[in-house]
């Protein structure tokens, strides 16, 4: 089946990064959100995200005008009707993607592919709430999306062969390079990082060292770009305790247990750079 319409559901961090790479690759890409004012900052991103690439002379001003060309921003999910694949990127919350899901699998072809971006729940579970089991499946970019090469692929235990194939073929035609993982929490990539990154915020919590001692002690001696409280920063500390209390209870051992000063920051409103303030300050200056 060849994929010629990309639905991309969340303009979010990850939706929007999404939809600018689907549109890049010269596939026609529907872009929804629910909130108006998501779905606005999100089209200023991928706006910015373009405009740096002219800059740097990586990308033409042309092909910087198709690629927004070819994607359409909607409020509705009904406006995904006619995609061949749709990829959900809502926040982490099973009752949250679940209903998203279910309205797609209402919505869209019997032959169309439901991918779900979830960083952390099974897609086994997922794909049940549809009646198109065999056409769920993980499709796990890396963030920030039009940079970063993995994308981490999940089956779902009735997902076919086909759908494997078609989306595969999709990830390389996005310009990344496809690894297939197994259906457990947190799949390889957050299983692996989430517990580094709240052992960071343990660090933090328990004033082993100061915020930015931390992340240099991680660049400078790991040799990691970001240090892992910024890098949280980046991911969103609230999808970052998603992710941890789904590890947690998925897996049921207390190495996985949120930090409690991650817990406040989230409750405080304070999210990483989505929020313009984390483990680090991102006000602009003045
Ligand atoms: P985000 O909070 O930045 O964006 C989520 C967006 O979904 C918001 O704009 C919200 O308005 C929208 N939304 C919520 N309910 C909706 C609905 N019913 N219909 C349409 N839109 C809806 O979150 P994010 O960081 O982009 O994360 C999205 C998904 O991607 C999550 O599953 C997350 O675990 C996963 N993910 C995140 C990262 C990361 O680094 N942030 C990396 C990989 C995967």
């Amino acid at each position: 089946m060849e994929i010629r319409t990309i639905g991309v559901v969340g303009a979010g961090t990850m939706g929007n990064g999404i939809a600018q790479t689907a549109a890049a690759a010269g596939i026609a890409t529907v872009l929804v959100d629910v909130a108006p004012a998501a779905l606005e900052r999100g089209l200023a991103a991928i706006g910015k995200s373009l405009d740096r690439l002219v800059a740097k002379g990586k990308l033409s001003a042309e092909d910087a005008a198709a690629t927004k060309g070819r994607i359409t921003p909607a409020g509705e999910l009904t406006a995904l009707a006619g995609c061949d694949l749709a990829v959900e990127a809502v926040v982490e919350r099973f009752d949250v993607k679940r209903q998203v899901l279910a309205e797609l699998d209402g919505l869209l072809a019997p032959q169309a592919i439901l991918a779900t971006n979830t960083s952390s729940i099974s897609i086994t579970r997922l794909a049940a709430q549809t009646r198109r089991p065999g056409q769920v499946i993980g499709m796990h970019f890396m963030n920030p999306v039009p940079v970063m090469q993995l994308v981490e692929i999940i089956r779902g235990l009735q997902t076919t062969q086909e759908t494997w194939s078609v989306v595969e073929a999709t990830t390389k035609r996005l310009g990344k390079i496809p690894v297939e993982v197994n259906d457990a929490p947190g799949f390889v990539s957050n299983r692996v990082l989430m517990p580094m990154i709240n052992e960071a915020i343990f660090c933090l919590h328990e004033g082993v060292g100061s915020a930015e001692a931390i992340d240099q002690v991680m660049k400078l001696g790991m040799n990691h770009p970001l240090g892992p409280l910024a890098l949280a920063d980046l991911i969103g500390l609230d999808v970052c305790l998603d992710i941890l209390r789904v590890l947690h209870e998925g897996l049921g051992e207390d190495k996985y247990r949120p930090c409690p000063l991650l817990v406040r920051m989230v409750d405080a409103g304070y999210l990483g750079r989505k929020s313009g303030r984390g483990f680090h300050d991102y006000a602009p200056a003045g």
